[in-house]
């Protein structure tokens, strides 16, 4: 199963793709993690990310799509995976396609989380306050500057993805307003209806 999990940022696309990865036991394969983890060792791919990411714009696609690619080749991500924060534009998602069809393999399902703009402004700023509170170390974009330029860049950007994933049927909606777990069972009962695969 290749699953995508859509939504602005706090819609709870990290929580939920976590919740599926130990359910199905496949990985999650997030791009915001694969970049910071990249920074934090000092990388090439992180001192190219680090600026675009504490801004809160989008890292270069050739960057992310190369990410991918070499995630998507190992040994863990050969029989599914749940995509987290990719694809963030339609040039990505056509080279997803590209990649995907090279190995016989196609995205059987995208979730969208909806969610409105001042719940996700409520939960980024309780995310980075837990997360200090905790002494865990506070996202570099989770401040109101940074979440401002992400929520126009998922506007401009990544909303398109959405009508290209509508427009080959494998686009589903789940509000994401609702506790945690009602929003994984709504997620499971949807993967096991027949149309999504
Ligand atoms: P996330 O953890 O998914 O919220 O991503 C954090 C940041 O990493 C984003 O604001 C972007 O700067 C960068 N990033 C993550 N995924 C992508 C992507 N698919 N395309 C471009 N930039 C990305």
């Amino acid at each position: 199963m290749q699953i995508i999990m859509f939504g602005p940022p706090g819609a709870g696309k990290g929580t939920q793709s976590q919740k599926l990865a130990k359910l199905y036991g496949i990985p999650q394969l997030s791009t915001g993690d694969i970049l910071r983890a990249a920074v934090a060792a000092g990388s090439a791919v992180g001192l190219a990310a680090k600026a675009q990411i504490d801004s809160g714009a989008l890292v270069g696609d050739d960057i992310v799509i190369g990410c991918i690619r070499d995630r998507l080749n190992e040994s863990d991500a050969q029989d599914g995976f749940i995509l987290d924060g990719f694809p963030r534009t339609v040039a990505q998602a056509v080279e997803l396609d590209a990649l995907l069809g090279q190995i016989g393999k196609s995205i059987s399902c995208v979730v969208e989380l909806v969610v409105n703009e001042a719940e996700l402004m409520k939960r980024v700023a309780a995310r980075a306050q837990q997360a200090s509170a905790t002494g865990a170390q506070v996202r570099s974009d989770d401040n109101p500057e940074s979440l401002k330029m992400r929520l126009a860049t998922y506007h401009s950007a990544t909303r398109p993805v959405a009508a290209f994933y509508e427009k080959a049927g494998v686009l589903v909606k789940v509000d994401g307003l609702r506790d945690i777990s009602e929003v994984t069972e709504e997620i499971v009962s949807l993967l096991a209806a027949p149309a999504s695969g």
